[in-house]
C-alpha cells in the first residue's frame, strides 16, 4: 500500500489492497434500512442480514453475497458518491465526498479495535433478521447510524 494513500489518490485510482483497506469492518452497510414511501428517507434499523456474524462483524457468505441477497451492497465510487446507503461514517462515502477519514479509522489508529471503542461497529449492538418478523422492522428504527 502507498504511504497515506487516502490523502493523495482519488478513490478510482486505488490498487485493490487499498480499496479494501479503507473498510473499516463496522458492518453498518449491513444493516437493514426502511425507506420512507412519501420522502424517500432512508432509516436504519439495529438489525442485520442473516448473514452477518454479529461477533466478528464479518460476512458469511462473502464470495457468494451478491446472489444469495440481491439488495447486498457492491461498494463502488458511484454509490459512495450518490447514495446515502452507506453510513456517514463509512470511509467510502467521506472519501468520496470530500471529507476526510475519522480519526478513529483503523489506517489510522494502527488497530480495527478503535471502530469497537469509538462506537462505530455494531457489535453487541444488533439481531439477525432471522429473528425479527417483517412486520415489526419498523419498530427497529434506530437513531444512532447516520
Ligand atoms: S459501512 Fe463502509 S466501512 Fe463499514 S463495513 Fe460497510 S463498507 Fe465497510
Ligand atoms: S450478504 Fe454479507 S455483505 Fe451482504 S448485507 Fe449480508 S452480511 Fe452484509
Amino acid at each position: 500500500m502507498r504511504d497515506r494513500f487516502w490523502e493523495h489518490f482519488a478513490l478510482d485510482q486505488l490498487e485493490q489492497d487499498e480499496w479494501e483497506a479503507l473498510c473499516d469492518g463496522c458492518g453498518r452497510c449491513c444493516l437493514v434500512k426502511l425507506e420512507d414511501e412519501d420522502t424517500g428517507e432512508l432509516h436504519f434499523t439495529d438489525v442485520v442480514c442473516r448473514y452477518l456474524d454479529t461477533q466478528t462483524c464479518r460476512c458469511t457468505s462473502y464470495a457468494t453475497r451478491l446472489k444469495v441477497v440481491p439488495d447486498c451492497l457492491q461498494v463502488s465510487v458511484d454509490i459512495a458518491q450518490r447514495y446515502d446507503w452507506l453510513p456517514a461514517s463509512c470511509a467510502y462515502r467521506r472519501l468520496a465526498r470530500g471529507e476526510q477519514l475519522p480519526t478513529w479509522h483503523p489506517l489510522l489508529t494502527g488497530t480495527r479495535t478503535s471502530v469497537v471503542d469509538a462506537g462505530i461497529s455494531v457489535r453487541g449492538k444488533v439481531i439477525s433478521e432471522a429473528l425479527v418478523p417483517e412486520d415489526l422492522l419498523e419498530e427497529r428504527i434506530v437513531q444512532w447510524v447516520r
